[in-house]
């Protein structure tokens, strides 16, 4: 049935959503309540009109800037670049960091065809450039894969000479891992125990 297929396919879109799970969001939906099918459209609709990308760190955010950018408390002049938004949660869980952040929004990838330019990096250089306080240290927090790890090359190659300390998540973290799979204790070992570039 077309109709149904078109369903599937939309929850196929999903990162890992196999076809399995696929059918069985389909016959959730089909068999919900109405107002359950109207209010999910409705939260999809909503945030895609409210949540926008904060302009210091591009984390998503209800305003223009997100409430870690906002914090007068956070120090801005150590940054942690992380690869999607949801790694700062996973960070902010160690309650180590008090710093800020910036998302690049993926990683290099050269089987996606995703180099820098698909990713926040010239929005990361501006941002160290322009920034009114010096930057003493920036904490390249990417994955422990290989896209994460030629992504934290790059960087640490494009960002020498403008910071005076560039480091890397340090011991414990297990490699091959994506960072909010990784346990809080864990985490926090790797921020104290981050080594330079
Ligand atoms: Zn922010």
């Amino acid at each position: 049935m077309k109709t149904l297929e078109n369903l599937k396919n939309c929850f196929r879109k999903l990162q890992g959503v196999g076809p399995r799970q696929a059918e069985r969001f389909t016959l959730h939906y089909l068999r919900a309540p109405e107002a359950e099918v109207a209010a999910l459209i409705e939260a999809l609709l909503e945030a895609r009109k409210n949540v926008k990308y904060c302009t210091e760190c591009f984390n998503y955010s209800e305003a223009d800037l997100c409430p870690i950018c906002a914090d007068k408390s956070r120090d801005k002049s150590i940054l942690c670049v992380v690869q999607e938004a949801k790694d700062i949660e996973a960070l902010e869980k160690t309650k180590v960091f008090k710093g800020v952040y910036h998302v690049l929004h993926g990683a290099v990838s050269p089987l996606e065809g995703k180099n820098i330019d698909n990713l926040k990096v010239r929005e990361l250089l501006e941002r160290v450039q322009n920034s009114p306080i010096e930057i003493k240290e920036i904490i390249l927090a990417t994955n422990p894969d290989s896209e994460g790890e030629m992504t934290a090359l790059y960087l640490a190659d494009l960002l020498r000479g403008l910071v005076g300390k560039i480091s890397r998540l340090g011991y414990g973290v297990p490699l091959g891992a994506q960072l909010d799979y990784i346990d809080e204790m864990t985490l926090t070992h790797s921020l104290k125990g981050r080594t330079d570039l």
